[in-house]
């Protein structure tokens, strides 16, 4: 307990330092880049706005695809309508420069709709974010269906109301009037300055908090999900010290927002990747395990047949396929005298010692319970017979100190081998024609090669 209390204390504590490091780069290249560019071009916020709208429109899609999948993770339910809210907002944020397209007018701004929009963005994004935090501590208790349903619902009203809001309190309504910036002067209110903005800053300090406590910072997800919470503080206290709706500190304040989101989507696309890796995985695995036998890992009986088949199609005489059947001798009695468990072992050996002995092209199959066959592809007879020799010998030089205990005796083998340099024959009358030579190696006293006549 106390060394998994250590662990996460200490993952707190490079969060934080990463966070100081991050934000102390980010502010000492904005600074350069406002020196070397002293004034910015009007069109430039609205600009950098679209594109933090976009972001934060894909990465709401994300979230809602990957609660698709998974309905049990509802805490993404709240990041996905923070995120839309947060992009509809940002719209608002547009529609304060009414002639940003316009050549002689474009330097038109409502300072005031702007800080209307980002205020109600900050709050609806504060609060959908804390309660993604709760729903992720309670995302191993499910809910009940209606439950399930209400909180979505919830979340959606919520977002449906802040927008609203936002909107009537901005100029495109005269239903509310909110002043947080004079629009001459460019001051910030003391609504904004002594009300809003700290109170913003509480709000976020607690979402932080919580954030942190309730996902420990566990995985990449988080991390940027609470490095998004450090940009957002790090902003209003910007804000609350420069006292004044200048340019420069909306520019920075869409710099970390787009950073700390680009870091989202970069998470999210990093796990993309691993899902795809992973699913490419298993599905090899699953490939492997419907193609081989358990217990051997040779090839199994119908990807042999397949892959025979498939050899045959192209046999002719300079192109000879052969096959050879293998049967073990008197393998019931290892059996009977040392039980099922040392048999497998006495399989698995022999399997091994096949593969070994064949070429990588060639395909080495068990097709029975001790029953194995080989083909060997472009092989004449002479040269699967001497294959086969080879293999018998092998085997048969084995006994229970060189095989390190796998035979518990020294082990015999019959094998059958077939060649056919014709097309018009089937995979199974190969196989057969090489297991009746394999029955006439045993009928004359086991553990021999007999070539099919
Ligand atoms: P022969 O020389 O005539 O081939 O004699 P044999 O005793 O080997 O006879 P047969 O080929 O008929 O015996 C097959 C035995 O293989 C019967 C069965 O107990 C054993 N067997 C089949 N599959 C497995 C398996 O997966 N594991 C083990 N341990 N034994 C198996
Ligand atoms: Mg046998
Ligand atoms: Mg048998």
């Amino acid at each position: 307990m106390i060394s998994i209390n250590r662990y996460v204390k200490n993952r707190y504590i490079s969060f934080c330092l990463g966070c100081i490091i991050v934000v102390g780069v980010l502010q000492g290249l904005f600074l350069k880049l406002a020196e070397a560019v002293p004034s910015f071009s009007p069109l430039l916020f609205p600009t950098l706005t679209i594109f933090l709208l976009v972001f934060h429109l894909f990465i709401a899609c994300f979230m809602a695809m990957k609660y698709w999948c998974d309905r049990k993770r509802l805490y993404l339910v709240a990041i996905a309508f923070a995120f839309t809210g947060s992009a509809l907002l940002m719209a608002g944020t547009l529609s304060c420069f009414p002639a940003w397209l316009d050549l002689y007018q474009f330097s038109i701004i409502n300072y005031n709709d702007a800080m209307i929009f980002f205020m109600f963005r900050h709050l609806l994004m504060a609060v959908l974010i804390f309660t993604s935090a709760l729903l992720y501590a309670m995302r191993d208790r499910p809910f009940s269906r209606m439950t399930h349903v209400a909180i979505v619902v919830g979340m959606f009203l919520f977002t449906a109301g802040m927008v609203t809001l936002a909107w009537f309190y901005s100029s495109h309504s005269a239903l509310f009037t909110l002043d947080l910036v004079d629009n001459e002067t460019r001051q910030f209110m003391v609504l904004w300055s002594q009300v809003i903005n700290i109170s913003l800053i509480i709000l976020w300090i607690v979402v932080l908090t919580t954030l942190m406590i309730i996902t420990r910072v566990r995985n990449l997800f988080w991390i940027s999900g609470n490095f998004l919470c450090i940009c957002y503080i790090t902003t209003l206290i910007m804000l609350l010290l420069g006292g004044h709706a200048e340019d420069i500190d909306w520019y920075r304040s869409r710099l970390f927002e787009t950073v700390a989101t680009l870091l989202i989507i970069f998470v999210l696309l990093y796990d993309v990747f691993n899902l795809y890796r992973d699913s490419h995985l298993k599905y090899q695995q699953s490939y492997q395990n419907s193609i081989r036998d358990p217990l051997t890992r040779l090839y199994n009986r119908s990807y042999f047949y397949d892959a025979l088949n498939q050899a045959i199609d192209n046999a002719n005489a300079s192109r000879p396929v052969s096959v050879i059947v293998s049967d073990l001798d008197r393998f019931k009695r290892i059996n009977d005298c040392y039980g099922h468990l040392q048999g497998d072992k006495v399989l698995q050996f022999v399997a091994h010692l096949l593969m070994d002995s064949v070429r990588p092209q060639d395909i080495a199959a068990r097709i029975g319970g001790e029953e194995f066959v080989l083909m060997l592809a472009n092989t004449p007879s002479d040269a699967a017979r001497q294959v086969a020799e080879r293999i018998r010998l092998n085997l048969s030089s084995f006994d229970k100190a060189s095989s390190e205990g796998q035979l518990p005796e020294p082990i015999t083998i019959s094998m059958g081998v077939f060649t056919t340099t014709s097309p018009n024959i089937t995979a199974e009358e190969c196989v057969e024609s090489a297991d009746k030579a394999m029955y006439e190696a045993k009928e004359t006293g086991r553990n021999r090669v007999v070539v099919f006549q």
